[in-house]
């Protein structure tokens, strides 16, 4: 068995879990925003864990291996994963064929039971390639891209039962239902008590260091209620329209009236300084 121990994703997540900062783990679609989260995490010094979905595998398939040699040749701890993997054919594919360092095998479509099967077995798969797991225990409700949505099924809080239940599934890095969604929240964030805090904390004190905490479901997150979320436990912050929504909206203002080479520089330049800004917020600004 190939051992975890040199795993990217891992180390980063341990060294910001004893430091006590979060790192982001940012969504890209296309080249031009990994140039800017990259460019974001060396100008930084920060680490970055770079999040690709399954659609963007089979949508864009070069661009895997355009983010696997940016965490090769980057300056700082870089490191790739693939967020919400649902498709067991294609996890066994991802993992037989792309320099991934953590993969989402995310069952949470199923009932507990079958989820928690299938999440051991592929778990067990991802480890025997050095790849680490997360899962999600509970049920974040809503849908992004490329994902099935859970907007008809019942969204369920993480339970101290399920906590214990995936670690003992020997997944390394679980995300937790504490009120969470997947999908927007609206232009001032989350409301007010919509986000458990007291039981993400509780959820991290149950976890005692077994496993590190992902956070999903950032989109309109102010930066209080991130800075929040990282001192109640959470490590991995999964980011997508948070960093990315500046790029959309200077493609959406300046398409028409731009050249096509400076709309690319402006859009990269928006979400390198939107990245830059959030590294500050979530502490990993300097560590790397
Ligand atoms: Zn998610």
């Amino acid at each position: 068995m190939t051992s975890l121990e040199k795993n990217r994703t891992l180390r980063i997540l341990n060294t910001a879990a004893s430091g006590k900062y979060g790192v982001l783990a940012a969504i890209a679609y296309n080249v031009e925003q990994l140039e800017a989260l990259v460019g974001a995490a060396e100008a930084k010094r920060s680490p970055l864990i770079i999040q690709l979905f399954p659609s963007t595998l089979t949508q864009l398939p070069l661009l895997a291996h355009a983010a696997a040699h940016a965490v090769k040749t980057a300056k700082v701890p870089l490191s790739l994963h693939i967020d919400h993997a649902q498709n067991e054919g294609q996890i066994r594919e991802i993992i037989a064929t792309l320099p991934v360092d953590s993969v989402m095998v995310d069952m949470s479509h199923y009932e507990e039971a079958e989820n928690l099967e299938k999440t051991e077995r592929l778990t067990k798969e991802c480890h025997a390639k050095g790849i680490a797991v997360e899962a999600e225990s509970g049920r974040i409700n809503g849908g992004e891209d490329g994902i099935a949505d859970t907007g008809d099924l019942e969204a369920l809080f993480t339970s101290p039962e399920d906590v214990d239940k995936f670690i003992a599934a020997g997944i390394d890095i679980l995300a937790p239902s504490v009120g969470n969604v997947h999908g927007d929240y609206g232009p001032s964030g989350p409301a007010e008590g919509q986000i458990h805090f007291d039981r993400l904390e509780a959820i991290n004190k149950q976890i005692n260091k077994r496993v590190l905490v992902a956070l999903h479901g950032t989109n309109d997150f102010p930066a209080a209620v991130m800075e929040r979320c990282i001192r109640a436990g959470a490590i991995k912050l999964n980011v997508n329209k948070l960093l990315l929504e500046v790029g959309n909206e200077v493609l959406r203002k300046n398409a028409a009236s731009t050249p096509l080479v400076k709309l690319i520089d402006q859009q990269m330049d928006a979400i390198q300084a939107e990245t830059e800004r959030w590294m500050d917020i979530c502490g990993s600004s300097g560590k790397a």
